[in-house]
């Protein structure tokens, strides 16, 4: 008996030991891969290496400009019409409650909104479906963070109230969700965790939609074949505004849809945190409240996403977070960052957000490389990509570009990506395995290739940020 013992432990330590060997022999390969290959071959690389989930993402902020283009006009065919501001410049008297106050060039109206306007507001709005094409170009320009010029104040203060009504539409929603299944599912990604809102939704008149009809609107699409086919598996995040005045009271909602709605998980509070109206600790009574009534609702928060050194990383933890969103100030924390080391709190990491809000000039200053060599649990997420005009490949594109991660360390990034995501122990039991075995078929795939044959010729897609960033569009 006690031979059989040995001789099964023998031959598992085997089995691990020569999984290990073919890892290192891989990360070997991968480093000379690095240093011969183009840009272009890493990218082909990175995006058909398989891929685990995305934990932070935005899902009105995922829709690429186009999508939003071609969801809106959609609706139009199902009766309902969008139209567009093409005119700025007040109506007289300026505060009419007729008059719409934002004055935005292509900020987006419902056919019901259009209606309450008086006739000289109506005059600077036109329907969707009627601009000419350098105007539709304009329009999906004007929510794609795409010049030197724009930063952080376009991106929150005049994207999401250009996108307007569209945004509180749940067949758009569910559409746009279903399409970014199937373009993360192209990337290799096997899991999605958006920060979808249940709240804030009405319909063609008007009337507000209850979240329990909206999260049917939701799970009707996901069950449908192209969707399914896929295998990807969802859970979504509730998230709040943090800066509003009645955020603790949205708290206590997102907490009850939460408890009500099988796929939504977590809770998350976004907004700008230099907006100081929704510091961290201003919410510990509210959760404290919330967790003497409710149990089991995971939490995942921004935190650290800021230019000054403050203590918010520290006090979101505080609140009970076990995952936080950028975390990019945690560097100036000591305190906090050395408890984060080799824990089990995760930062998620979104570099290109990062770049283009101006959290760092360059990705030189970014804690990322700092974090991940400590040993703080992080991964990596895309956060807003349909505003920058990016996918998760670019994500590992970026890392592995301006950072030389080594193979172990992309395949702790890919392993902390559905380790630290709220599924259940079983479906992540069942992902984490599958993921192991897909990574040793890609690496037995790539680690007979050299650079005197020519490394294989992947062609990746690519969008707007790498195009600018790194010439990846530029045929040579
Ligand atoms: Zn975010």
């Amino acid at each position: 008996m006690r031979n059989l013992v040995q001789c099964a432990l023998v031959s598992l330590l085997f089995v691990a030991s020569s999984s290990v060997r073919a890892e290192d022999n891989f990360a070997a390969w991968f480093e000379s891969f690095k240093a011969s290959a183009s840009d272009r071959e890493l990218h082909g690389f990175l995006y058909a290496m398989p891929k685990g989930g995305d934990l932070h993402q935005h899902l009105s902020g995922s829709i690429f400009s186009e999508w939003w283009w071609q969801l809106a006009l959609q609706e139009s065919e199902h009766g309902e019409t969008f139209y567009t501001r093409v005119k700025i410049g007040h109506c007289h008297p300026v505060g009419d409650a007729a008059n719409r106050g934002m004055n935005l060039m292509f900020e987006t109206i419902a056919a019901y909104r259009y209606s309450t306007l008086s006739d000289c507001e109506q005059a600077k709005f036109r329907p969707l479906s009627e601009l000419n094409t350098s105007e539709q170009m304009a329009w999906m320009n004007s929510i794609r963070l795409d010049h030197d010029s724009e930063g952080r104040d376009e991106f929150f203060e005049r994207h999401w109230q250009r996108l307007g009504d569209l945004t509180a539409n749940p067949w758009i929603r569910a559409e746009a969700l279903a399409l970014n299944v199937k373009a993360f599912a192209a990337e290799g990604l096997v899991y999605l965790e958006p920060q979808l809102t249940l709240m804030g939704y009405r319909d063609g008149k008007g009337r507000p939609i209850p979240p329990s009809e909206v999260a049917k609107v939701i799970r009707a699409r996901l069950a449908e074949p192209d969707v399914q086919s896929t295998g990807v598996s969802l859970r979504f995040q509730q998230a709040i505004l943090r800066f509003l005045p009645g955020a603790e009271a949205d708290l206590a909602e997102a907490y009850r849809i939460v408890a009500a709605e099988p796929e939504w998980v977590g809770v998350n509070m976004v907004g700008r945190e230099d907006d100081d109206r929704g510091y961290p600790l201003r919410f510990l009574k509210t959760f404290r409240a919330l967790r003497e009534r409710y149990s089991g609702i995971r939490l995942s928060i921004h935190a650290g996403e800021v230019d000054e050194p403050n203590y918010h990383v520290r006090d979101t933890l505080l609140l009970g977070a076990e995952r936080i969103g950028h975390g990019l100030n945690l560097i100036d924390d000591p305190a906090t960052l050395i408890d984060m080391r080799s824990g089990s709190f995760m930062i998620e990491i979104n570099l290109i957000s990062n770049l283009l809000l101006e959290y760092v000039a360059d990705y030189r200053e970014h804690p990322f490389p700092e974090y991940l060599r400590l040993g703080v649990p992080v991964s990596l997420s895309t956060d807003d990509r349909g505003m920058w005009d990016s996918t998760m490949t670019d994500e590992y594109f970026v890392a592995v570009r301006e950072f030389d991660l080594h193979w172990h360390e992309i395949r702790l990034l890919l392993e902390n990506s559905l380790q630290f995501s709220f599924m259940p122990a079983h479906e992540k039991q069942r992902h984490l395995e599958a993921l192991t075995e897909r990574l040793v078929d890609f690496e037995r795939q790539w680690i007979g290739t050299t650079n005197e044959s020519g490394w294989p010729v992947i062609e990746s897609p690519k969008r707007g940020f790498v195009c600018r960033k790194y010439q990846l569009c530029q045929i040579d």
